[in-house]
């Protein structure tokens, strides 16, 4: 079925008894040409794609849960292609065009609004550092603007300029980044794909890979072996867990990350904004919540939840910009499992043993990805040769010195 507003119309008159499920429930079939591990927005993206444009073939997600219970359905739906590395910002600006074209191409409202991304500076150097940023975005053909401080006053006056402990001394703005409504990107890319013939596999979790020979053949789960000719694994925080199936170790560490959304107020920020001085981000959803978060708890967990130091921390970082929202009420809030590469970058790469595949370490930023890994995983796997965009996001970087490392805080998770 197309969504569409003529259909909604006519279900309206008919009293709405034609909607079917928006993709089905199949039982696994004994084998896949492709097997996709992880129903994440990555994993369903990828399955998409591939079914789209790379593979007229038999394809599966196994999720071991229901489709967006990890990361995808968790986190504060920012999404922006505002990077400063050659090996970044190519992609970034494809998952971005991306973004702009997702609700034509999959068929449904994931409510992309690109309200601009506003990150603030607070110091000389910090201008300098976004001066060179906003260039590197111009250079690869992306939006980027350098605002002073009284274009930011202009556009949010709401901010604390007079008496602050970190005053405000400008920011970079890219008015092409904004919100997407993150479990809606899920389900839009699970409903294409299924349109396309993927079989979307929920409760059904991996737990042992068959390797002979140097190979993979299939997958044990507990819904039964599953056989594959290739397998991609995008389970993002569960990296480290489901590739020590095949006796790998990965240069990931998952930590967790929180989010916390406000009572409903009257509409306020009119897009993202950052602060520069401390790590807070925010934004506005449609129903009036703030949506904020700020830094990952500074110690391992694949706990789902976070822990109050933390939660101070973030309010603190929110009241030294805008000391009203002390005021408001924390309405809820929960912790995703992010997995942090050691240079803050991810990993769009093949393995050591033939037929595995492997897409992870998106940090605390991979929502924004979703579109571009999902395409640039399935050319991988298809083609066995990485997507133009993508070729610098091996393993073998590590082994070589050449990080991807953005933040220019070398190799520890914990200060990305
Ligand atoms: C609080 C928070 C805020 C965030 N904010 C932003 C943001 O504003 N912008 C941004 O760009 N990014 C953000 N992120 C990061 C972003 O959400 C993730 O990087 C991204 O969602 C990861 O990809 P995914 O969607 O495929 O992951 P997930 O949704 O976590 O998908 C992985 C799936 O694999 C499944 N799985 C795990 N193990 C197995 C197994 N053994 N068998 C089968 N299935 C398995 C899991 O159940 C899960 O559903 C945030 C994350 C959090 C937690």
């Amino acid at each position: 079925m197309r969504y569409s507003g003529f259909r909604i119309i006519r279900e309206a008159l008919t009293g709405h008894k034609g909607w079917g499920p928006a993709w089905r429930d199949p039982a696994p079939r004994p084998a896949y040409d492709y097997v996709i591990v992880g129903g994440g927005g990555h994993g369903l993206a990828t399955a998409y794609y591939l079914a789209k444009t790379y593979a007229k073939a038999r394809i599966a997600v196994l999720e071991k849960g229901w489709i967006g219970s990890g990361n995808a359905g968790r986190n504060t739906t920012i999404i922006r292609s505002n990077y400063l590395l050659d090996g970044n910002e190519p992609f970034y600006e494809l998952s971005m065009q991306l973004w702009e074209g997702l609700e034509q191409e999959v068929n449904y409202n994931a409510m992309v609004s690109q309200r601009g991304i506003l990150n603030l500076c607070h110091s000389d150097g910090q201008r300098d550092a976004y001066r060179r940023r906003g260039n590197a975005m111009r250079l690869n053909g992306v939006d980027a603007e350098l605002l002073d401080r009284d274009q930011v006053r202009a556009m949010a006056p709401f901010l604390n300029f007079d008496d602050a402990r970190f005053p405000i001394k400008g920011g970079l703005l890219q008015r092409r980044a904004g919100t997407a409504r993150h479990d809606a990107v899920v389900w839009g890319y699970a409903r294409g794909a299924d349109r396309l013939g993927v079989d979307i596999i929920q409760n059904c979790e991996v737990t042992g890979m068959r390797i002979e020979g140097g190979r993979i053949h299939g997958l044990d789960t507990t819904r039964g072996f599953i056989g594959a000719g290739k397998v991609g694994v995008a389970v993002a925080g569960n990296s480290s867990r489901v590739m020590a199936l095949a006796g790998m170790r990965l240069p990931i560490e998952s930590h967790v990350l929180q989010a916390f959304v406000s009572e409903g107020l009257k509409p306020l920020i009119p897009g993202v904004i950052t602060f520069g001085a401390g790590h807070f981000y925010v934004s506005q959803s449609d129903k009036g919540g703030l949506v904020f978060g700020g830094d990952i708890d500074g110690y391992n967990s694949y706990a789902q939840r976070g822990n109050l130091p933390v939660v101070e921390d973030v309010c603190e970082g929110g009241m030294a910009l805008m000391p009203m929202i002390g005021r408001a009420r924390l309405l809820r809030m929960w912790g995703g499992i992010m997995d942090m590469s050691m240079d803050g970058s991810p990993i769009i790469d093949r393995t050591d043993i033939d037929g595995l595949y492997f897409n992870g370490g998106w940090c605390y930023g991979g929502f924004k990805a979703t579109t571009g890994s999902g395409l640039c995983f399935a050319h991988l796997l298809a083609t066995d040769s990485p997507h133009p965009t993508a070729a610098a996001m091996r393993f073998d970087r590590f082994q070589k010195g050449l990080m991807i490392d953005e933040k220019g805080v070398g190799n520890q998770p914990n200060l990305h």
